[in-house]
């Protein structure tokens, strides 16, 4: 199996390292983890996701490359795949099961940054959600704020109501007593297959949890990162005028309707976005295009994850000439599920386009889009 394991990771703040893989080298892959946390996505797939996803077969199973047996040489094979590429840090994501003194210092010998997927700095806490011993959390969080003393250490937070939510603002402070330079705050994302007994973030726990992550990324030396899909409306609303104008610009005199795939965390900036250049045309030339995940369901509403049998059947639902679907969706040549953006423009029977990364790079696809340019069309 040829599948990459060191990858060009583009974190929610722009941050871009080199990330190895948690399941490790293909030819020589980390065990699964045991025991299983509570909010694993692993453990929540849909029960032919195997058949059906065209995802490297080793994210499937839940995985840590802090518990390889052979550590250290992974770490050094990465640290020789990445020597001719692009200067970047590398870094892995943890969240630590399985950390000792030795496999740490294994870390610190080849890593130029820690990701701690964390949950809490309360080991009662943390356990509740990792399933770890309170002591054995313990221990892994006095290692964590050793790491922080030694390398550029980073953390990320899901937040699971009922576990660590209520406690986000005393997390976010140990981790700047820590040293930590960064944390990311992310809602717990359930499918529907999910059995933990847990449940995603309410709309006001979700305005809470960006209130807590705006006022002490003030506060603190520690940088708070809401990830997108917490509240991205908040995030994008200030900058929605510059783009729906120069939108408005780019589409002025075009005899077509256009379709703005997204998902559902998406849909709020999206739609806003539509309304604005349509009231500046004063025509409907752009449609919102809002996708629900039925195939993960739960609270699974991000762009990245959706399938082509979805976008498909919301795309039979409206009348556009043309689709622009987002560029993280069809990352790997295709949707999750392996369906083209061909399958896609024949099944829904208008052109289909890959849009930007950024929503501020838009204008420009509709602009080359205008002069007849496009990107990936339908069959003819
Ligand atoms: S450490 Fe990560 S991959 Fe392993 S069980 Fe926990 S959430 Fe899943």
């Amino acid at each position: 199996m040829g599948a990459e394991w060191v990858t060009r990771h583009l974190d929610y703040d722009g941050e871009l390292t080199w990330l190895i893989e948690s399941h490790g080298p293909p030819d020589d892959p980390t065990p699964p983890c045991r025991p299983t946390c509570r909010h694993c996505y692993a453990t929540q797939l849909p029960p032919d996701a195997r058949e059906r996803l065209v995802i490297n077969e080793l994210s499937l199973y839940p995985s840590d490359l802090v518990n390889h047996p052979r550590l250290e040489e992974v770490l050094r094979r990465a640290r020789e795949l990445v020597a001719s590429r692009e200067p970047l840090p590398l870094k892995l994501i943890t969240s630590g099961k399985g950390l000792t003194e030795r496999r740490l210092k294994a870390l610190l010998r080849h890593l130029d940054q820690l990701d701690f997927h964390l949950l809490s700095t309360d080991p009662a806490e943390r356990a509740s959600l990792t399933r770890e011993p309170v002591p054995r959390a313990e221990r892994v969080l006095e290692l964590v704020r050793r790491a922080a003393r030694e390398v550029d250490t980073v953390a990320n937070v899901v937040l699971v109501p009922g576990h660590n939510l209520r406690s986000l603002p005393r997390i976010l402070r140990d981790l700047d007593d820590w040293g930590l330079r960064k944390c990311v705050v992310i809602p717990v994302g359930l499918t529907r297959y999910h059995r933990g007994g847990l449940r995603p973030l309410t709309p006001d726990e979700e305005r809470w949890a960006w209130r807590v992550c705006r006022r002490l990324d003030r506060e603190l030396d520690l940088d708070v990162v809401p990830c997108d899909s917490l509240l991205p409306a908040e995030r994008f609303r200030p900058r929605l005028d510059p783009v729906a104008r120069r939108c408005a610009r780019a589409l002025e005199g075009l005899e077509m309707r256009v379709g703005l795939v997204t998902g559902e965390a998406f849909g709020p900036v999206i739609r806003e976005l539509c309304e604005r250049v349509n009231a500046e045309l004063g025509d409907r030339a752009l449609e919102p295009v809002i996708v629900r995940n039925r195939y993960f369901g739960g609270n699974i509403r991000c762009a990245g994850l959706l399938t082509g049998r979805d976008v498909i059947r919301a795309l039979q639902g409206v009348d556009v000439d043309v689709a622009v679907v987002p560029r993280i969706a069809v990352e790997l040549g295709s949707f999750i599920d392996g369906v083209t953006t061909w399958e896609v423009a024949a099944r829904a029977d208008c052109e289909v386009i890959v849009g930007p990364e950024r929503v501020e790079e838009l204008p420009e696809v509709l602009s080359r889009l205008a002069s007849g340019w496009s990107g990936c069309t339908g069959p003819c």
